[in-house]
């Protein structure tokens, strides 16, 4: 049988892939479909996920972000976040001067303008796993936090606020001035359903914010071996152009896009290739002289994937949606 996109409904041209899991090194194969009309790279038989979110996915710890500890450091940290968030406050302009580090873990996505943030914003964090994030947006002064993800085992209420559901989109009421998914979309069967449950949930003139890989050079130099395909958790790799027919055919408006590509899509997809998973004793620990690569060699990949960003062709993006 001819397989068609789920995406588009082209079945012409369209070619299969073999990838294999490389995150905790399986080396189970699973088979890609790469559409030839709008170039979505998408898994063809969607296994049951959970069995493939082993309790280690989830480990990151809450509250050790460094932002929490002393009356002075959580004072200037609120300070920061409300000058970062919404341009207005000359104390918080002052701290973020003279405490470079604490500013530096405001996330880079929500200092746009267009998202016309307050601190009373209602932010909803998509695929949120324990909350690290959310947790981290309250200790800069965020109070309005709640997040959602369909994996972990119970909900989770933190003495700051901050609730985390155990719940998929169907189950959020309503309504967020500011939606957000860290590299979750990518993750979701229904990627159209999704959206519009999204839109559901959104304000009127509220933002959704995507964070994806993007099917673009990294899909193009190392095609199965791209770190970003990650089977057989990540269930849709969408071209630039093919997630913005999505989001249209879902009734939004993509308003802005900002590459945010690292050096890990050369690193982590030259490990594949040479057979070496992404946590095994070989794998790239920070340092260049205990790893496989030369320093000269990371340092190219460091200025390619500055100019990949800049070209709009790095292997992941931040798409901000508006309603039409
Ligand atoms: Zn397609």
């Amino acid at each position: 049988m001819r397989e068609s996109c789920r995406i588009c409904g082209n079945d012409k041209n369209n070619r299969t892939h073999s990838a294999r899991e490389m995150m905790f090194g399986t080396r189970k194969p699973f088979q890609y479909l790469e559409c030839g009309n709008c170039g979505t790279v998408q898994l063809i038989d969607i296994p049951d996920l959970a069995e493939h979110y082993p309790d280690e996915y989830y480990s990151f710890s809450v509250g050790d972000n460094d932002l929490g500890s002393g009356w002075k450091r959580r004072f200037a940290a609120k300070q920061i976040g409300t000058y970062l968030a919404t341009g207005s406050g000359f104390l918080g302009k002052l701290f973020a001067g003279w405490r470079p580090n604490l500013a530096g873990q405001f996330p880079a996505w929500l200092r746009e303008p267009l998202l016309d943030l307050s601190m009373r914003s209602r932010i909803l964090d998509v695929g949120c796993g324990n909350g690290e994030l959310l947790n981290r947006l309250s200790a800069f002064g965020f109070t309005d936090l709640t997040g959602a993800d369909a994996f972990i085992e119970r909900d989770l209420i933190y003495p700051n606020n901050v609730r985390v559901l155990r719940a998929g989109l169907e189950e959020i009421e309503p309504t967020f001035d500011l939606i957000m998914l860290h590299h979750s979309f990518e993750h979701f069967p229904d990627p159209l359903g999704s959206l519009l449950q999204i839109r559901r949930v959104l304000a009127d003139d509220g933002t959704c914010l995507i964070r994806i890989p993007v099917a673009s050079y990294a899909w193009e130099t190392y095609g199965v071996n791209w770190f970003q395909l990650d089977p057989p958790r990540h269930l849709f790799l969408f071209t630039e152009r093919a997630f913005d027919r999505l989001a249209n055919e879902a009734g939004f408006e993509i308003v802005k896009t900002m590459y945010d590509s690292t050096s890990a899509q050369f690193i982590v997809s030259e490990q594949y290739a040479a057979d070496i998973s992404m946590h095994d004793a070989k794998a790239f620990k920070g340092n260049a002289a205990e790893s496989i690569f030369t320093r000269k060699q990371l340092d190219e990949w460091d200025t390619l994937t500055v100019q990949l960003n800049r070209e709009g062709r790095g292997d992941q993006a931040c798409f901000y949606l508006k309603k039409k």
